[in-house]
């Protein structure tokens, strides 16, 4: 079953409010498992809001409105649902009194424009209210593309309808609350298009599905089940996070909110292996977010800003005349290796902006390679810490890709 939700307010195409009634409608519809495709957002405009709900019935089962059901003129929300479920805008005693009463429980004279409020599609089913004074309503479409359900604006009206109206009469419909579950796999170092190119075609899955949001340096690999019960869904995601695995392999360096940092310093410490960094690059924020994530103790020496300079100047005089950046890095790499441990050296900008990278150990392991092109951004930082840890990650896991031994 197919909900859509519209949200009915020119303050909001303005930018005035914060959309929040939109998050609880999407936060409650996934919970109770019901598919949700759309979210339109019109202002208070009855030719448009008709359109909008045309185009929703035409492919939804049900549609739920928030807002512009006010006593004012420019609440225009019922007669556009008449319009596109086909019906006439009828006036209801029954109603009328029920305002009547409601406006005197709340100590208020009802004023003459709340009489628009008694208004209701012809046949439609009202929904009662009792945080508020506008009636809320359900009203089938006469062309049998489904139902329109119409909720306030306010939001503590529409939190309190959808948890004790909405959300029971769904999951009635749908025969039962279904079951959503999310895996998250984390990739690291590998850019979204690449892991794209990889599970390209698993994207198309409908149940689980599969997607991507890529971040700096990292892409995570989401994966939503929908089932019947809690085992069925598990088993689901399981089943499609194998596959997965197998096509990214050691790219995946952890699950859910595993950061790369906590991974990598976990890995030394598991191992007892300490680094040693020399880093012209991030100005020593790869270091840092290994002690922010709680492994302080694995660095044993970190080298960055002018200490970086004078280790590159240093290794200048060691390596032989004319060479190259990589052939720097690998030596420094070398330099800072603690006993037994990895070294790390990220060096550069060089001329056109080149890096190098280059990580030595456990054992004799050392591989280097020309990073990216260098600016100082964020975003690139952001890169290059990933990058460093993710070559330090691979070294510690034995697969680092064409491992050269530079000894
Ligand atoms: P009223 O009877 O108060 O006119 P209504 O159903 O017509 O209610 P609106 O007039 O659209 O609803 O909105 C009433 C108030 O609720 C707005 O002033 C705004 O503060 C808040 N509101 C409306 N829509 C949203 C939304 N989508 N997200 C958060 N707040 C909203
Ligand atoms: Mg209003």
């Amino acid at each position: 079953m197919r909900a859509e939700i519209v949200m009915i307010g020119t303050e909001l195409l303005l930018g005035e409010i914060v959309d929040t009634n939109a998050n609880l409608l999407a936060v409650a519809l996934r919970n109770i498992g019901m598919d949700l495709y759309y979210k339109t957002t019109v202002g208070d405009n009855e030719e448009r809001i008709t359109q909008v709900l045309n185009l929703a019935l035409d492919r939804s089962d049900v549609v739920i409105t928030s807002g512009g059901i006010g006593p004012t003129v420019d609440d225009v929300t019922r007669q556009a649902i008449a319009r596109a479920t086909g019906r006439q805008l009828i006036f209801s005693e029954v109603l009328e009194r029920q305002i009547a009463a409601r406006f005197r429980n709340f100590g208020r004279e009802m004023a003459a424009n709340n009489k628009r409020q008694a208004y209701l599609p012809e046949g439609a089913r009202p929904l009662e209210n009792p945080v508020g004074t506008a009636p809320c309503f359900l009203s089938e479409d006469t062309g049998g593309r489904g139902f329109i359900i119409c909720l306030p604006g306010v939001p503590r009206e529409l939190a309190h309808m959808m948890e004790h109206t909405v959300v029971p009469l769904l999951v009635e419909w749908m025969g039962g609350v279904k079951v959503i579950r999310v895996g998250v796999l984390r990739t690291c170092a590998v850019g979204e298009s690449n892991i794209d190119r990889g599970i390209g075609d698993l994207m198309t899955s409908s149940n689980p599905t599969v997607g991507l949001a890529a971040h700096a340096g990292q892409t995570d690999v989401r994966i939503t089940a929908r089932a019947d019960s809690e085992d069925e869904a598990r088993t689901l995601v399981a089943g499609m996070e194998t596959e997965l695995r197998n096509r990214l392999g050691v790219a995946v360096y952890g699950v859910d909110k595993a950061t790369v940092s906590e991974v990598v310093g976990r890995l030394l410490s598991e191992r007892e292996l300490t680094l040693g960094v020399v880093d012209s690059l991030t100005g020593g924020q790869l270091s840092r977010e290994l002690n922010e994530a709680g492994f302080e103790r694995v660095v044993t020496s970190d080298l960055h800003g002018s200490r970086a300079e004078e280790a590159i100047a240093a290794a200048r005089s060691d390596v032989p005349q004319g060479a190259d950046a990589l052939t720097l890095a690998a030596h420094l790499a070398k330099r800072v290796v603690p006993e037994g441990g990895v070294g790390l050296a990220m060096i550069g900008p060089f001329e056109g902006r080149s890096t190098a990278i280059a990580v030595r150990g456990p054992g004799d392991l050392m591989t280097n390679e020309q990073g990216r092109r260098f600016e100082d951004s964020d975003l690139v930082r952001r890169w290059t810490v990933i990058l460093g840890l993710d070559r330090v990650r691979r070294a510690v896991l034995g697969v680092l890709e064409s491992p050269v031994d530079w000894n």
